[in-house]
C-alpha cells in the first residue's frame, strides 16, 4: 500500500522554493558533465565557482522571479554539452556575471580561481561608465571582440550567455526584445558562423525571426509541421534504395534527412520570391562515415560514386569542401541529385570527425586535438582581425563595422599569376585581392587584369578568376577607394592611409589658422575650440582639414564673430531667429496631424515625430521610435532594414513605440509588383482594379518591362495595415501579378 503524504498546512516557504530551483540548475549542470571524463580536481573548482557564485548572486532574481544563479549554471552547461567546451570554460561560465553585477572585484577571483580564469572573466565584464562615448554598446563589442585574440572561449562564453537570454527572451519587455534581437542577427550569428558553430548560429537566426517577425515564424513551423509525414514519406523513398548499396561498404554509416532552419527557409521565400511549397530543399539528406581520418576522403568519394550510380546528379551542384575546406574549417561533400518524383535533393557526404566540427566548429578542433589543424583553419582570420584592431578608428561604431566585414557568408577562390590561391569573400573586388596578397601591393595598385583583360578597380571578382595587380610608385589611395572594396583588411588599410593624409594636411591647416589668428591678436586654445563647435566641426583635426582644403576660408569665419577682449565672441541673433523658424515649422506640421502614436506611453505629439520614409510604417506595423540626433524622433517599423544597425550602435535612443486605436490618418506605402508582361494592358488593369474596385487612391505609377516580365512601383494611400493586407491580397489574385513586396529603403 502506498503510504499517504504527510499533510502539511503550508506549502514550501519561497526561500525554499528558490533553493529547489539552485538544486535543480547545480544538478543539471553535474549530470551533463557526468557523461565526460572531467577529473575529481576540475569538479572540486567546478563546485568551488558555484558556491563562491552563489553567495554573491544571492539576493538577485532574473526578470522571471528566478534566482539569478540559474542563468550563469544553465550557461555553463550549455557551453558543455552544446558547445563541447571543457572544464576552465565551465568555471568561467558559472562566474561571468559576477564582476560585473555583483559587488565581486576582479581581484578576488584572480585570488581565488587564478590568473587565467580572471582573464577571461574580465573578457566578459562589460566596460562600465561609457557614458561619454557615441555608443557604449560598441564600446562593449570591441572589448569583447579584442579578447577573441587572447583566449577564444571568451567569446564561446559570450555565445551561451546570448543563447540563454534568447531561449527565455519571453518575460522581455517588447523594446528589450527587439535590441537584443538586433545585436544578435548584427553580429553574434555571423560571428557564430565565422567560428562554424551550425547549431549555434541556426539557433539565432530562428530565435531572431521569432521576435522580428511572430506571424511568418508560427506560419512557417505550422506548415513544417503538417509537411513532416510526407517529407518522411520521399526521405525514406529517397534513402531506401541508397541504403542497398551502401550496405555492401565496409565502413560504419549513418544516413538520415535533416530539417533546414525555419530562418533559412523564410530567407529563400523572401529573396527568392516562392512560395513554401515550391521550396524543394525544406532539407537535406546526410551520410555520416565512421572511418579512420586517413581514409576520409577516398570514402567520401565512394560514397559519391555510389549515390550518383542510384540518383542521377546535377553536376554543376557538386561542391568539394573535403579538397579546400571553408575557412571557418567546414569539411564536407555536397551534391545535388535528382530524386523521387523529379525532386531536387541536397546529399551532404562527410566523416564523423567532420560533422562534429560542422556542427560544433571551434570545439571539435580542440576535442579532436588538432591544434595544428586549428592554427591553419583560424590563424588567416585571425590575421585579420588582428589587422582591424590595430587600425585606428575614429570611434566604435566604425571599428565594428570593418570587423564585421570579416565575418562573411560565402567565399571565392582567386588566383594569382604563378597560381597561388587566395580566399576572398563573395562579393570581394580586384582592389580587395590587391590588399590580400600585400598592404603596399594595395597602396599602389592602378590598373586589374583578370585572364588578360583590363578591368575597372571595383570590379566584383568570381570564383576561379586569375588576377594580375599593375601597380605604381606615384599611387595613393583616395577616399573613393573605401567604397571599391567590401574587405576589413583593405577598408582599415585605405582608412589609415587616408589617416596619414589627413594628419599633413591638418597641421598644415593648423600653420595657417594659427597664423591668421595671430594677426588678429586672437591666438587662444579657447579661440580654436570656439571655430569648431560654432562652425560646426566634430574636431579640431577636421576643421584644420577643411581650412587646408581651403573649404572654409579663415578670415571670413573671423568676420562672422565679435570680438571681445581677444576672444571670439559667437554672434547670437541671426541663429536665434533661424531656430525660433525651425521650433515654429515643426510646431505647425504637429498641428496639421493627428497623432495616432504612444511614444514611451505618452502621445506620440510631444515628441514631434516623423514616419520614417525607408520603411513608411502604417497603422498595425510594429514600430519603435529612435531620437536622431538633429531632427527629431523618427518612427520605424521593427522590420526596417535599418533597424538593426540603428538598435546595434544607438540602442539608447530607442525608445518605445505603439500605434494608439484613435487612428484617423491615412499612411503612404510603396509596393513592388512583379510580374509577366502579356501586352499593353498591365497599367490599365492594375490601375483600374486598385483605383476603381478596390477603392484606394495611387500616389505613383511606374512600371518597367524587360524581355515578357514587367517591374512596378506603386505609392498607395492606406488606413492601416489591414487594409494594406487586404490590397496586397486581391492583387496577388490579379492574372500576371507574380509577387507584391512592400519595399525598404535602406538608409545610405
Ligand atoms: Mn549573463
Amino acid at each position: 500500500m502506498p503510504t499517504a503524504a504527510p499533510i502539511t498546512l503550508e506549502g514550501p516557504s519561497k526561500q525554499e522554493l528558490d533553493q529547489r530551483l539552485i538544486r535543480a540548475s547545480y544538478r543539471r549542470l553535474l549530470r551533463a558533465i557526468s557523461k565526460g571524463n572531467i577529473n575529481a580536481e576540475d569538479k572540486k573548482q567546478i563546485r568551488e565557482a558555484f558556491e563562491f557564485a552563489m553567495e554573491a548572486h544571492s539576493p538577485q532574481k532574473r526578470k522571471s522571479g528566478e534566482p539569478y544563479i540559474t542563468h550563469p549554471l544553465e550557461v555553463a552547461r550549455i557551453c558543455y554539452e552544446e558547445l563541447g567546451l571543457g572544464p576552465t570554460a565551465i568555471v568561467c561560465a558559472i562566474l561571468h556575471d559576477t564582476v560585473e553585477d555583483t559587488p565581486v572585484e576582479l581581484k578576488e577571483i584572480h585570488q581565488k580561481f587564478g590568473p587565467k580564469i580572471s582573464k577571461i572573466v574580465d573578457g566578459l565584464t562589460k566596460l562600465d561608465g561609457l557614458y561619454n562615448v557615441e555608443s557604449p554598446q560598441a564600446e562593449n563589442f570591441k572589448k569583447v571582440l579584442s579578447t577573441l585574440l587572447y583566449d577564444v572561449r571568451v567569446v564561446l562564453i559570450k555565445m551561451a550567455d546570448r543563447l540563454h537570454n534568447l531561449r527565455t527572451i519571453d518575460i522581455m519587455p517588447r523594446t528589450k526584445q527587439l535590441k537584443i534581437a538586433a545585436e544578435t542577427s548584427y553580429i553574434y550569428a555571423p560571428l557564430a558562423h565565422r567560428l562554424g558553430l551550425y547549431n549555434v548560429k541556426s539557433e539565432f537566426t530562428d530565435l531572431c525571426l521569432k521576435i522580428n517577425e511572430p506571424d511568418l515564424y508560427e506560419e512557417l513551423s505550422q506548415k513544417l509541421k503538417e509537411t513532416q509525414k510526407d517529407r518522411n514519406k520521399f526521405i525514406n523513398d529517397f534513402i531506401k534504395p541508397l541504403k542497398q548499396e551502401l550496405d555492401k561498404m565496409a565502413a560504419p554509416y549513418k544516413i538520415f534527412g535533416r530539417p533546414k532552419a525555419i530562418s533559412s527557409i523564410a530567407n529563400k521565400i523572401r529573396t527568392k520570391n516562392v512560395e513554401f511549397d515550391e521550396i524543394y530543399d525544406l532539407f537535406a539528406v546526410r551520410i555520416i562515415l565512421d572511418v579512420p581520418v586517413n581514409k576520409e576522403k577516398s570514402a567520401c568519394w565512394l560514397v559519391y560514386s555510389i549515390v550518383t550510380d542510384v540518383h542521377r546528379p546535377i553536376p554543376e551542384r557538386l561542391k568539394d569542401w573535403i579538397t579546400t575546406p571553408k575557412s571557418n574549417g567546414y569539411e564536407s561533400l555536397h551534391t545535388t541529385v535528382i530524386g523521387p518524383g523529379g525532386r531536387y535533393v541536397e546529399v551532404q557526404i562527410r566523416s564523423k570527425r567532420m560533422d562534429e566540427i560542422a556542427e560544433n566548429g571551434f570545439a571539435a578542433h580542440w576535442k579532436y586535438k588538432e591544434v595544428g589543424a586549428l592554427h591553419n583553419v583560424y590563424d588567416h582570420w585571425f590575421d585579420s582581425i588582428r589587422d582591424v584592431l590595430e587600425t585606428p578608428h575614429n570611434d566604435a561604431i566604425e571599428f565594428l563595422s570593418d570587423f564585421k566585414s570579416n565575418l562573411y557568408g560565402e567565399e571565392i577562390y582567386i588566383y594569382t599569376p604563378n597560381g597561388d590561391m587566395k580566399v576572398l569573400p563573395k562579393g570581394a573586388t580586384v582592389l580587395d585581392f590587391a590588399f590580400s596578397i600585400h598592404t603596399d601591393v594595395g597602396y599602389k595598385a592602378t590598373s586589374f587584369k583578370i585572364n588578360n583583360k583590363l578591368v575597372p578597380m571595383g570590379h566584383v571578382l568570381t570564383s576561379g578568376d586569375q588576377v594580375q595587380v599593375i601597380v605604381s610608385k606615384n599611387q595613393r589611395p583616395t577616399e573613393d577607394w573605401l567604397k571599391l572594396v567590401v574587405t576589413g583588411k583593405a577598408r582599415s588599410r585605405i582608412r589609415s592611409a587616408l589617416k596619414d593624409d589627413q594628419k599633413k594636411l591638418a597641421s598644415h591647416g593648423k600653420e595657417i589658422l594659427l597664423r591668421k589668428l595671430k594677426n588678429n591678436k586672437l591666438e587662444t586654445a579657447e579661440n580654436v575650440n570656439t571655430l569648431v563647435k560654432v562652425l560646426n566641426f566634430k574636431t579640431k583635426l577636421d576643421l584644420f582639414t577643411a581650412i587646408a582644403e581651403e573649404k572654409i576660408d579663415v578670415a571670413d569665419s573671423i568676420r562672422t564673430f565679435d570680438i571681445d577682449k581677444g576672444r571670439l565672441v559667437e554672434r547670437k541673433s541671426a541663429s536665434e531667429e533661424e531656430k525660433i523658424k525651425s521650433d515654429r515649422s515643426v510646431r505647425e506640421n504637429q498641428e496639421n496631424r493627428s497623432s495616432s502614436i504612444l511614444i514611451n506611453g505618452e502621445p506620440g505629439k510631444q515628441y514631434a515625430y516623423t514616419l520614417a520614409h525607408c520603411c513608411d510604417p502604417v497603422h498595425g506595423d510594429e514600430i519603435f521610435a529612435y531620437v536622431t540626433t538633429n531632427s527629431g524622433v523618427r518612427v520605424h517599423r521593427s522590420s526596417c532594414p535599418n533597424a538593426e544597425h540603428l538598435m546595434v550602435n544607438h540602442g539608447y535612443r530607442i525608445l518605445k513605440a505603439e500605434w494608439s486605436d484613435m487612428a484617423s490618418e491615412t499612411f503612404n506605402v510603396v509596393l513592388q509588383i512583379n510580374g509577366i508582361d502579356d501586352g499593353p494592358g498591365v497599367i490599365e488593369r492594375l490601375s483600374h482594379h486598385i483605383s476603381t474596385k478596390l477603392g484606394v487612391n495611387i500616389k505613383s505609377f511606374s512600371i518597367e518591362g524587360h524581355e515578357g516580365t514587367f517591374e512596378g512601383k506603386i505609392g498607395l494611400v492606406v488606413n492601416d495595415k489591414a487594409h494594406l493586407n487586404l490590397i496586397i491580397k486581391a492583387l496577388q489574385q490579379l492574372p500576371g501579378v507574380s509577387s507584391i513586396q512592400r519595399i525598404d529603403k535602406t538608409l545610405a
